[in-house]
């Protein structure tokens, strides 16, 4: 392998550089500065500005260890110009001997206004002569780990950047319209930046050798997932003519009329399932926009044509809710859906996957049970995936293989900010639903202190009273899935206790599944007002004359899950109440989600915030584990260069393949996965 580190590296090394994610010589050049330091000029002891880094040279005339107020190492080095305190509170003997009194230095370090005048604490020290000669670069800092120095680090990255062929992999037609420098100059300024450079611009990464790098790895992460579209589309599915007859009839049959953005949706999907290289779509819109009757209707068009449809959802509850909402409409149309879950009871199992596998139903909805080997499809021409972000890549390439290459929907239950779906999601096509249905009357959300807490209960009590349903939202408790559950019980016998009066129901995670079931089934049945859950009802839960809703702890959700959670009430026509119940006092972060929540309604815009709030990562779930991450570009910061990116990434597949490649190798060697998916 041309990039292998060199063979002379030590062992111990080796595993420090691994650690650093440095696994070739590539990875050495792409280990960039976290920032620089100075070296290139001295400055005068008696021109010494506070607050800034700055380098002075000078001889040590007093070195002493001070006992208070605690150890210290108290040195004055001095100039022509004047006298500065230099402090070091860790010191070694060997620092000690350098700082002698008599000896010549150079101190590196942020200047501050001290007791005795201007002094540095622990500044970077270095040995001088009369003529030793400044660096003619600034000096990098990189990201390091333990036991391995800058030294070390600078020394192979310069090695590396002497013998790695840094030839560009952008074409030159693409790079002379972007106007980019070009990528060797750019990783060489980054590594060594001449002293005149702009150096803010470099901290903040707006430096245009930073946009080259930031471009290329966008690029590759387009490139990656491009090909990957690109490639599904060459095999060939089943084309599915939209007759109508089913599609027609449910749309006939149900309550309400689609709104125009799921009509809009639903022309894509449908016209995309009479094309003979298989859909792979992303639906997207807020909660409560109604995908499910979207995913419905393109069941049926898979189904009018005599093919197989697989639904499936993270949850046993949503995967339920999912059957029992499809079984409602469809079996007037004659279909009778299949229920595969993996806590089925063995018997109902077999029978599930035998009326699978002998195409006996036409439509199979269940958990990721569905895809376990055992499962055969008799002809599988659908796939919908509910909540694809808590699928990782992997999954979604085990439901291929399953012989014909069906078609695909993924729904995704968070709304997904624009340039993340760009980036990440650049291996689907992409639906939004942007409206809601008509007649829902917005949540009202009040944010309250645990202090008032009697005062909660009061409004949960006439709440119920009135005939209306409520939910108590246990707090979530992120190590321990036994703490949880255990304050579950607790709020769960309190609750019980404060509301004699009322029906209290409980569900959780580590219920059974037919408890579950019939808890679910007696709240939607309005048996039990108050349902006490922790956030297994997160998603999908969809009981319409639930109208008010507490979140207990609510500073510590994250966002996207405070909107869920929200979403489960306003579905009806009754005016509904959100309170996030906080204890304090409340973390910088805690404050900045709450005050969100309390001031958005529109699921994109939170989406939008958490990301910045919080990046990317739990937005997208499971789904980061098989893409590439990002290392250098943000996905808020760096739109534009996404929206280039992705066009170029198009264009390049299309007119330079060989680049395409050969840019691919560089950026994505150690993710020979993704490289050949
Ligand atoms: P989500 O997009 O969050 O999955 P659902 O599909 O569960 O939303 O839909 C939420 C609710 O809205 C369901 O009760 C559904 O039947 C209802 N619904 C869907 N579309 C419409 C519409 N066009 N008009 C009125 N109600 C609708
Ligand atoms: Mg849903």
């Amino acid at each position: 392998m041309p990039l292998a580190l060199p063979a002379t590296i030590q062992k111990a090394t080796l595993s420090k550089l691994a650690k650093l994610g440095i696994h070739n010589r590539f990875d050495l050049i792409l280990h960039l500065p976290l920032r620089y330091e100075d070296e290139t000029q001295l400055v005068r002891i008696d021109d010494l500005l506070p607050g800034i880094d700055s380098q002075v040279e000078g001889e040590i005339i007093h070195a002493e260890v001070a006992f208070r107020p605690r150890r210290s190492l108290i040195c004055q080095l001095k100039d022509d110009s004047g006298i500065l305190f230099l402090r070091f509170l860790n010191f070694y003997p060997s620092q000690q001997k350098q700082l002698a009194i008599g000896k010549r230095i150079r101190a590196l370090g942020e200047a501050r206004e001290g007791y005795f005048g201007m002094e540095m604490v622990h500044p970077k020290c270095r040995s001088a002569g009369e003529n030793t000669p400044l660096k003619q670069a600034l000096t990098p800092v990189y990201p390091t780990t333990a036991g391995l120095p800058q030294a070390t680090l600078s020394k192979h990255i310069r090695s590396a950047l002497n013998d790695v062929e840094l030839s560009d992999t952008l074409p030159a037609p693409l790079i002379a319209r972007l106007k980019f420098p070009s990528f060797a100059d750019s990783v060489k300024l980054l590594h060594n930046p001449p002293p005149d450079i702009d150096a803010a611009a470099l901290l903040q990464r707006s430096h245009p050798a930073w946009y080259r790098i930031k471009f290329d790895e966008l690029l590759a992460q387009q490139l990656s997932m491009r090909l990957h579209y690109r490639k599904r589309r060459k095999l060939s599915a089943p084309q599915f003519t939209s007759h109508g007859h089913y599609t027609g009839a449910l749309l006939k049959a149900l309550p309400f009329a689609l709104t125009g953005a799921q009509q809009k949706v639903w022309r894509e999907i449908s016209h995309d399932l009479t094309q003979a290289h298989p859909m792979q779509r992303l639906l997207q819109g807020d909660v409560g926009c109604g995908k499910t009757v979207v995913a419905a209707l393109a069941a049926l068009q898979a189904i009018e044509n005599g093919y197989q449809v697989a639904f499936m959802a993270p949850t046993e509850i949503l995967a339920e809710q999912h059957f029992l909402k499809l079984r409602d409409w469809l079996e007037p149309l004659g279909i009778s859906p299949a229920w595969l879950s993996g806590s089925l009871k063995k018997k109902d199992k077999l029978a599930a996957i035998e009326r699978i596998a002998s195409g006996d139903t036409l439509l199979a909805i269940g958990t990721h049970a569905l895809f376990q080997s055992q499962v055969e499809f008799h002809k599988l021409g659908l796939v919908l995936v509910d909540e694809q972000h808590k699928f990782g890549v992997q999954q979604r390439l085990a439901m291929r293989g399953k012989g014909v290459e069906p078609h695909q929907l993924m729904m995704s239950a968070t709304p997904i900010p624009r340039t993340l779906a760009m980036s990440y999601f650049a291996d689907l096509d992409v639906s939004v639903i942007n409206e809601l249905p008509p007649g829902r009357t917005p949540v009202v959300t009040k944010l309250v202190s645990d202090a008032r807490r009697d005062e909660v209960f009061e409004r949960v009590r006439n709440a119920c009273l009135e005939g209306r349903q409520a939910y108590w939202v246990c707090p979530l408790i992120d190590e321990s899935e036994t703490l949880q559950l255990q304050t579950a019980l607790e709020t769960y016998a309190t609750l019980k206790e404060t509301f004699p009066d009322l029906n209290v129901g409980l569900v959780h995670g580590k219920l059974g599944n037919a408890d579950k079931a019939s808890v679910m089934a007696a709240f939607k049945a309005n048996e039990v007002q108050l349902l006490v859950a922790t956030t297994v009802i997160e998603v999908g839960v969809d009981v319409p004359n639930a109208s008010m809703m507490v979140i207990d702890h609510a500073e510590r959700m994250g966002l996207s899950q405070l909107h869920q959670l929200r979403g489960r009430v306003g579905r009806g026509a009754a005016h509904s109440l959100c309170v996030l119940l906080f204890q304090t006092p409340l973390s910088e972060l805690a404050r900045a989600r709450l005050k969100i929540i309390f001031e958005n309604t529109d699921g994109f815009e939170i989406a939008q915030q958490d990301m910045q709030l919080r990046g990317p990562g739990e937005l997208l779930g499971a789904r980061q584990s098989g893409v590439p991450m990002l290392r250098f570009a943000d996905v808020n910061e760096d739109a534009a260069l996404i929206e280039i990116a992705r066009n170029m990434a198009d264009e390049m597949l299309r007119d330079f393949p060989d680049t395409a490649r050969a840019h691919l190798q560089r950026w994505m060697a150690n993710k020979p996965d993704y490289l050949h998916a």
